[in-house]
């Protein structure tokens, strides 16, 4: 069942595959070397990385989402923002939400805008707020 429902996300162009190039991996490579997470790095690891970084060198802004430390460690070192699901839990990282951060206006997440529509500054973002009075924390 999770075979059929992910090439269904593939044909429908939910999720994309893409691998990294060389010289990315090449890059990850080499600051892992420098962290000492190499040898805990797997291929497939270093190609999450590269791909971040690939993405990243592209103007783009890749999140990596793993509870991983040498993966949380070597994204760091090349400024690449990663999520632990441990930390944050699944239902809020989920759920994003834009922002202005002079103004605080919030924007849907999938708008097609990088700056506020109020005061011109670039918007960041945020995991949502739960607007419920109960608190849940996931800490
Ligand atoms: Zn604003």
């Amino acid at each position: 069942m999770a075979r059929v429902r992910f090439n269904v996300a593939i044909e429908n162009g939910k999720v994309k595959i893409k691998m990294p190039q060389e010289e990315y991996s090449n890059r990850i490579k080499t600051s892992a070397k420098k962290v000492g997470d190499s040898y805990l790095l797997s291929e497939t690891d270093t190609q999450l990385l590269a791909l971040a970084l690939e993405l990243k060198t592209q103007g783009q802004y890749p999140e990596i989402i793993t509870d991983d430390y040498s993966i949380q460690n070597v994204a760091k070192q090349n400024n690449i923002e990663f999520y632990a699901l441990a930390t944050f839990g699944i239902r809020r990282l989920l759920e994003w939400v834009r922002y202005c951060p002079a103004c605080y206006k919030e924007y849907p997440i999938n708008n097609s805008f990088n700056v506020c529509q109020v005061c011109g500054t670039e918007l960041k973002r945020k995991p949502k707020q739960k607007t419920s009075k109960k608190r849940v924390n996931y800490f």
